[in-house]
């Protein structure tokens, strides 16, 4: 009896401490969140209404937020600077100012796609982006002055979740609002793990089950022409040479943390190009950061006797060279391979950029085509990248084909096309297929050598 009283004076008295700790952390809580809400008015109320920055274009490719727009300015300024800001913390955003004349300017993040401001290590917390200008009065005194933004594109909020680091994500909201009638462009960044059909890469092997791509015989051997099949030697398919590849990259980037989506897994899968979870598609049905599409080459020369031989990198258009550099410099050394000696489409070593030439666009039998030289030739970089790569396929010009979904999306993959050896080159194949995980091991090297320096 004395026993079970006690037992109920405990549980009492722990329901009560209990209790006590819950209202002093609500307590907390609330008072921290109030002082957070008046700390976030005093900065907005700060806000100039006199002008306002005009946006004109946003858009993000893999990691990096790019921004282009213009504003006038009721005041020359000695110092304008653009960041995200909370009215403490103050995160600059590089940019490129013009000044065009009686305080107008032009401005734009960067002239490349995958560069901007970086996402990825934006702090935990919620920012404004603003212009800040310094000017200094008659007695030398700093005046500072913040200056809201605009939407004048064509695109509204913005959702995006950081690459996984350490099991650990962040998601980000970027929203238009208003405060007291002041538009505003808000960034804000918590900590959650990503949704199930959130990824942060994706592999798509080349070809599949009803394509098998380009064939080679192992005793390098010319396999023939209509059927593919070879004679003397085993017959090998592009299709399942990239699959290898891309299963080992796939494991290896699970290793180091990565969630990671493949457009097909076994030899048997079927994939198309614009359904959904297809190879022009995937990387943004999934909102991975990067897709890294896995082929490999053939010059056409018989006998594996290929002059052409080593790896080439495809390319967006307007793209800065770091990550393209990064991928060929340490696939060559993890897979003791060199670069190709094609010049054609080159715009670095082992790196091309080919882009649809005048003759293609106009024998395009599907009219009207908005195909430009600056439009690149390849889909799985293309129309992965959206409006920054200048996707086309909104469902005209290939009846056969389904609409690319994301054709005109602002919020895209950074897209790399590997042809990683030509399989028509005996000395080639043989570093192919016994090398697999060399060339896995370099992309997946460049990647985290790349994030490292960003
Ligand atoms: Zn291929």
């Amino acid at each position: 009896m004395k026993k079970r009283k006690k037992l109920k004076r405990k549980i009492l008295s722990g329901f009560l401490t209990l209790c006590l700790t819950l209202f002093i952390i609500g307590i907390v809580y609330f008072g921290y969140k109030i002082l957070f809400k008046e700390k976030e008015k005093e900065f907005l109320e700060k806000i100039e209404t006199t002008a306002y920055i005009d946006i004109d274009k946003y858009a993000i490719y893999g990691i990096h937020m790019n921004l282009e727009g213009n504003f006038s300015l009721p005041e020359t300024s000695n110092e304008i600077t653009l960041l995200l800001t909370d009215g403490k913390t103050e995160i600059p955003i590089e940019w490129e100012l013009e000044e065009q004349g009686n305080n107008t300017y032009h401005f734009k993040t960067s002239e490349y796609i995958n560069e901007g401001l970086v996402l990825e290590d934006l702090p935990i917390g919620q920012y404004y982006l603003v212009i800040k200008t310094k000017n200094l009065d008659e007695e030398q005194q700093e005046i500072i002055k913040y200056y809201s933004v605009t939407n004048k594109s064509d695109y509204e909020n913005l959702e995006y979740y950081t690459l996984t680091k350490n099991h650990k994500n962040n998601k980000i909201d970027i929203e238009w609002n208003t405060y007291e009638e002041i538009p505003t462009l808000r960034f804000t960044i918590k900590e959650t793990t990503l949704p199930e059909d959130v990824y942060d890469i994706t592999i798509d092997p080349g070809h599949h089950a009803n394509d098998p791509g380009k064939t080679a015989c192992s005793d390098g051997s010319t396999p023939d022409d209509y059927y593919g099949y070879c004679y003397s030697g085993n017959t090998i398919t592009e299709a399942d040479t990239n699959l290898e590849v891309s299963l080992k990259l796939k494991e290896i980037l699970e290793n180091m943390g990565y969630k990671v989506a493949m457009t097909r897994e076994t030899k048997e899968d079927v994939v198309g190009i614009y359904e959904k979870n297809g190879s022009a598609t995937m990387a943004n049905d999934t909102h991975s950061k990067f897709n890294f599409a896995i082929h490999h080459n053939s010059s056409g020369i018989s006998g594996g006797v290929s002059y052409l031989k080593g790896m080439e990198l495809y390319i967006a258009n307007d793209t800065n060279l770091d990550f393209a550099k990064l991928l060929v410099e340490n696939i060559t050394k993890e897979a003791n391979t060199t670069t190709s000696p094609k010049e054609l489409y080159k715009v670095d070593d082992g790196i091309y950029q080919r882009f649809f030439t005048e003759e293609e666009i106009a024998k395009d039998d599907v009219q009207p085509s908005n195909k430009t030289t600056n439009t690149i030739y390849y889909y799985y970089i293309r129309e992965v990248g959206g409006v920054s790569t200048n996707a086309t396929n909104d469902g005209r010009y290939y009846p056969t084909y389904e609409k690319n979904e994301h054709y005109d999306s602002n919020n895209t993959a950074e897209s790399y096309l590997f042809e990683l050896g030509y399989m028509d080159n005996y000395q080639d194949l043989l570093n192919i297929l016994n090398n697999k995980d060399g060339y896995a091991e370099g992309i997946a090297e460049a990647l985290q050598k790349y994030l490292d320096q960003e």
